[in-house]
């Protein structure tokens, strides 16, 4: 599967957690994220990922570009619906195109969870 993942800064932690946590989930998959979350779970993981642009400099773009063209398969973005960003626009199409693809998209831990058990519950019965 490719797979984008995608965390605005105040939910960096959880994601990290996330895939720290289930990092056999992830390996053998194919990696994207924007910049600054590709780099920091690679730098705490090993996890191989290919990294676009920070988020506020179009990472989300490049993400959502990769998805209207059909080149990713899951896209995990932890977003802070708290925070006002400032590339927000960019955030909306990305959730728009990933919608007009029928791109499974996890906004939140709760559905992130689910998505990781999936990857785990196919990996379990690919054996
Ligand atoms: P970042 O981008 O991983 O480069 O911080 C995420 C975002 O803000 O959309």
């Amino acid at each position: 599967m490719r797979i984008a993942l995608i965390a605005h800064d105040n939910r960096k932690p959880v994601m990290l957690k996330l895939v720290q946590e289930n990092k056999r989930a992830f390996e053998g998959h194919e990696l994207f994220a924007t910049g600054t979350t590709g780099k920091l779970i690679a730098e705490h993981t090993g996890l191989s990922i290919h990294c676009f642009l920070s988020g506020p400099l179009g990472g989300d773009q490049q993400i959502g570009s990769r998805v209207a063209s059909g080149e990713l398969d899951m896209v995990i973005f932890l977003r802070d619906p708290l925070t006002a960003q400032p590339h927000e626009p960019d955030v909306s199409a990305l959730l728009r195109l990933c919608d007009v693809r029928d791109i499974p998209l996890a906004t939140n831990l709760g559905s992130a969870q689910m998505f990781v058990d999936d990857l785990i519950l196919k990996k379990g019965s690919a054996l």
